[in-house]
């Protein structure tokens, strides 16, 4: 029988931050048709205020790095630090990690949003502002979402599918009935986005003394974000609002100088209230973002966790929604990433455990962690590896290749017509790549499938991929498969079909 329901978009998503609008992007680079609805109107101010390595190379895997480096050097004269902090503390050193991108880039939340809308408008995404999402129902073929438009009052669009994306406070989740677990806030620290030119000698700067905690970094030249824990108040009751002279006085106390500021863009408060939502998904509906935890900014690592979050839902939703792969793809997503916040949450509460406290103990405690432990190479490169999201490993099965799981560098290639690229090129298009490492001839592509296929330009020298001859790369970059035999004597139909169940019944022919 023909199937005339009417949908509005394969997939609604509901919040245009950071998370909702990668979600956007890959689903619409995968061929959905996408409607992306967005409470508020344009953004106007910065929470986040940095991209971490993983994050740089999966925006480099559909071609954004450079325009995002672009726009970051238009805004700072230097807007990159191999330096980094882990519980406040200073010390860490991305210089050496496996990637193109060994550092953090200073870009604001607000830069990354207005990029990815115009990424979203390009890839044809249909983006409506002053759209707020006010519930929904689901049944067997699709989520009917209700919404309170500014200009047309309430109504309904269809979908197949509904992302909640719309942060902590989360509408989606609220309707879903998915319980929200935590604790509320009871330590705090203060951000002053000051327009001033950075007062500190080096592009980020982080110290702590008995008055507190204090990190100084750029959001653009002329704006400097003055970060601070203050040990006198950080405990004690908070006032409803923070008055400029009560910010300045704070600075003093912390930082050692108010720094002669007359104008600030925001004086905000944050705290260390963590939420985690019970699950994930709820049949037809998925959470992505903030709407599934929140917790302090340790590290400020919580957005690009996000948004690794919303590269591993865009492309499955949108290969399900397209018939390309089958619904159990969808369960990966939970399966794979809450273990990763689960990871990040039990690590910003050890880092809040060290942050946030000031006696002769925590100093103690905080001067070996920074002048012993974190110096020592495996230590800062496991906590580099965890904060840049680089060392994420989702499961791979019994007895498969060490490598399955992880995250495939920017390796150089050469395919079937000897053109050459690199493994993020060949990953622009959201199509799974077919690796022969051998050196051999690149093996041939398959018609009608989003495959492409290349050889390794030299041989390998990453230890990970060791002992293998082929690797099969998902469209967001993780390994699905690796083999010990070169392509042209085994070709995996077979571990393709799991995620693209027609390579199945193109080998059958
Ligand atoms: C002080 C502070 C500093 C931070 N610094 C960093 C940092 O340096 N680095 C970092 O990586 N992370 C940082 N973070 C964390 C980061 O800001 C968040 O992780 C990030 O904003 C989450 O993105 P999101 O898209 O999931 O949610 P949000 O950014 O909250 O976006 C949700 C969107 O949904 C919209 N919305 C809400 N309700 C509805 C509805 N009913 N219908 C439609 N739309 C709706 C909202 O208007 C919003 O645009 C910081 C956080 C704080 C508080």
């Amino acid at each position: 029988m023909l199937n005339t329901e009417h949908f509005d978009a394969d997939i609604i998503v509901a919040g245009a931050g950071p998370s909702g609008l990668v979600v956007s992007c890959e689903a619409a680079l995968g061929g959905a048709r996408v409607l992306t609805l967005e409470k508020r109107g344009e953004p106007s101010w910065s929470r986040a205020g940095n991209l971490t390595s993983r994050v740089l190379e999966l925006f480099a895997s559909r071609g954004l790095a450079d325009r995002i480096l672009k726009r970051a050097f238009e805004l700072h004269t230097e807007p990159r630090t191999a330096s980094g902090i882990w519980a406040g503390l200073p010390g860490l050193r991305y210089e050496g990690l496996e990637t193109d991108y060994p550092f953090v880039l200073f870009l604001s939340q607000i830069e990354i949003e207005r990029m990815l809308t115009e990424h979203l408008k390009d890839l044809g995404g249909d983006l409506r502002l002053r759209h707020e999402v006010l519930g929904f129902d689901q049944d067997e073929t699709g989520v009917s979402v209700r919404v309170r438009t500014e200009a047309q009052g309430e109504r309904t669009f269809r979908a197949r599918y509904l992302v909640g994306a719309d942060g902590n406070k989360s509408s989606v989740r609220t309707a879903a009935g998915i319980p929200f677990e935590g604790h509320a806030a009871t330590k705090y620290a203060y951000n002053v986005d000051a327009r001033i030119r950075n007062p500190y000698p080096g592009v980020s700067t982080f110290f702590h003394s008995e008055a507190g905690w204090a990190m100084a970094y750029p959001l653009r030249d002329t704006v400097t974000r003055l970060a601070f824990i203050d040990a006198q108040t950080c405990r004690g009751p908070q006032s409803e609002s923070t008055s400029f002279d009560e910010a300045m006085a704070m600075l003093r106390r912390v930082h050692g100088s108010d720094f002669d500021i007359r104008e600030v863009e925001a004086i905000t408060r944050f705290h260390d209230a963590m939420f985690l939502a019970a699950r994930m998904r709820e049949r037809r509906v998925f959470l992505v973002g903030e709407s599934v935890r929140i917790h302090y900014p340790a590290s400020g690592v919580g957005m690009n966790f996000c948004i690794q979050d919303a590269f591993n839902l865009g492309w499955k939703l949108a290969a399900v929604a397209a018939g390309r792969a089958a619904d159990s793809l969808l369960d990966t997503y939970e399966q794979e990433r809450r273990p990763q916040i689960e990871a990040l949450l039990d690590d910003v509460r050890r880092q809040c455990a060290i942050q946030f406290n000031f006696d002769d103990e925590h100093a103690a405690l905080k001067r070996f962690l920074q002048d012993v432990l974190i110096p020592m190479p495996d230590v800062n490169r496991r906590l580099c590896e965890n904060l840049s999201g680089l060392g994420a490993r989702y499961e791979r099965g019994e007895g498969s290749h060490p490598s399955v799981g992880q995250r495939m560098p920017n390796l150089k290639l050469t395919d079937a017509e000897g053109e050459t690229s690199s493994v993020f090129e060949q990953l622009r298009g959201q199509d799974f790549l077919l690796l022969d490492l051998t050196g051999g001839v690149a093996p041939r592509a398959l018609a009608g499938l989003r495959m492409k296929t290349a050889s390794l330009t030299a041989p390998v020298s990453n230890s990970s991929l060791q002992g293998a001859a082929t690797v099969l790369v998902r469209p967001d970059g993780y390994i699905a498969w690796a083999g010990e035999q070169a392509c042209s004597e085994y070709f995996p139909f077979e571990e393709l079909a799991r995620w693209l169940p027609s390579a199945g019944r193109l080998a059958d022919r």
